[in-house]
């Protein structure tokens, strides 16, 4: 069968496409190949990829490809399908907004739906007290614009963001970002009043939450100053920098520390949002409220689209013309969003995220139970990572990259991540059926006995 046949048979793309894991060709396939050479003749280099493939379709727990294959999807395309790839409501509702209008700009013309996802943000991220929201593009822009709300609300200058973290690829979110390859080399300089504060990270730390935290209060009071911080920057559990979940204790020790001194506690939830780590929010798995939340990523079933959502009074600091861009809360995106909302509140995927990560945990601590190169398994929900070492416990990336490669060549999208390039990370979209995950794990595990 090529791709093309199955194309005409799921008109929807999406959900009909038949859920498995099918190799026709080797990868990548002559018409992939053909594409990659296109792509490295046009594209700029900088920008890589992880599976040398062409997709032509996508659903549920699966990316299809231009020769016909059919790969098990471990990673949404960075913990954005989580809904599922063409969700049928996101399909619809996409199509119906598309064919009515496709742009105004908010700021010249509102219309409904922007002013629905900041009523649904609002009411579904942690913590019942007012809140307002504003929409972005990308999940840069909606940590950029966090930073300046929480500028602008405080008064001060700095931000101290962690070890680990990740925020994005834009000038100021490169210097939040901690990883200097590839994220931020050679990319300089970088904006000023950004400082940087130790993570708990328990498998290589040792200490307890409240000593994590007590360590990188006293760093932030030693090197910045309440008096000059408006903001402190964290992922509740860290994405690119390796799926880090901190102990117990360290992350509300943080948020009462910022209230107690008058400094935004801002969570960048955008990979972990949206039902992935089995909570709507991963603040919740925490006991935490921030006072700002920025989301994106799983948002709206694969349209770009991001959101800063916080305390009323903070979020209103700003003056009429200082937050918004001409495309943050395009009215097509607006309509996934509501879409994905809705599914993700009606079709158990909280639940279901639930137990796609009983599954991993499960398989991949049996997996390290019989395979000491398996450091640590770690996460919460469908957003789980396994840290490779070596035998005397150091970070083991050369193993990691030739574990992920040996996975795509047989059908499995995986990612790798951290900030010593030793994880790899597992992020199916929430549409995965048991099935597809198990049979994806059998390949990472045949792939690391292998190497
Ligand atoms: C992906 C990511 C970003 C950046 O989002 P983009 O849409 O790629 O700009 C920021 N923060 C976290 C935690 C992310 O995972």
């Amino acid at each position: 069968m090529t791709a093309a046949d199955t194309l005409t048979t799921t008109p929807l793309g999406g959900p009909s496409l038949p859920q498995e894991r099918r190799l026709v060709t080797s990868i990548p396939g002559p018409r992939s190949q053909q594409l990659l050479e296109r792509k490295a003749a046009a594209v700029a280099a900088g920008v890589g990829h992880t599976a040398p493939i062409e997709a032509v379709a996508a659903g549920g727990g699966v990316v299809v490809d231009a020769d016909g294959n059919s790969l098990i999807d471990l990673g949404s395309g960075i913990a954005v399908t989580s809904v599922g790839n063409a969700h049928p409501k996101v399909v619809e509702a996409v199509q119906a907004q598309v064919a009515q209008f496709t742009h105004t700009c908010f700021m010249v013309s509102p219309y409904e739906s922007y002013v629905a996802v900041a009523e649904a943000l609002n009411r579904i991220t942690p913590g019942d007290h007012a809140k307002k929201s504003a929409l972005f593009n990308s999940g840069a822009e909606a940590v950029e614009n966090a930073i300046k709300i929480a500028r602008k609300f405080t008064k001060k200058p700095a931000v101290v963001a962690f070890d680990h973290g990740y925020h994005g690829r834009t000038n100021l979110t490169m210097a939040l970002t901690a990883k200097a390859m590839p994220y931020k080399s050679g990319f300089g300089p970088f904006a000023s009043e950004i400082y940087r504060a130790p993570l708990s990270y328990p498998y290589r730390d040792g200490l307890s939450g409240a000593d994590a935290a007590a360590k990188a209060i006293s760093i932030i009071e030693k090197q910045v100053g309440a008096d000059n911080l408006a903001a402190v920057i964290i992922e509740p559990i860290q994405g690119e920098g390796g799926f880090i979940v901190p102990a117990d204790g360290f992350l509300p020790a943080i948020v009462d520390w910022c209230r107690a001194n008058d400094v935004v506690f801002i969570a960048d939830e955008i990979q972990t949002g949206f039902a992935r780590t089995g909570a709507m929010f991963a603040s919740e798995i925490f006991g935490i409220v921030p006072d700002l939340i920025t989301t994106a990523k799983g948002i709206a079933g694969g349209l770009p689209l991001a959101a800063v959502t916080g305390r009323a009074e903070i979020m209103d600091a700003s003056h009429a013309g200082g937050l918004g861009g001409t495309y943050g809360g395009n009215p097509v995106a607006c309509a996934a969003a509501l879409a994905s909302i809705e599914a993700f509140e009606t079709e158990g995927l909280i639940e279901r995220a639930r137990e796609i990560g009983a599954i991993l945990t499960e398989r991949l601590t049996q997996i390290q139970a019989g395979d000491p190169r398996v450091g640590d398994v770690r996460g919460h929900g469908a957003m789980i990572a396994a840290e490779f070492v070596t035998a005397d416990g150091s970070p083991d990336a050369a193993l990691t990259a030739a574990v992920a490669k040996a996975c795509i060549a047989e059908g499995v999208i995986v990612l790798t991540c951290g900030t010593y390039g030793n994880v790899i990370r597992f992020l199916p979209p929430l549409a995965i059926t048991d099935d597809l995950l198990h049979e994806g794990i059998d390949v990472v595990a045949a792939a690391l006995a292998a190497s």
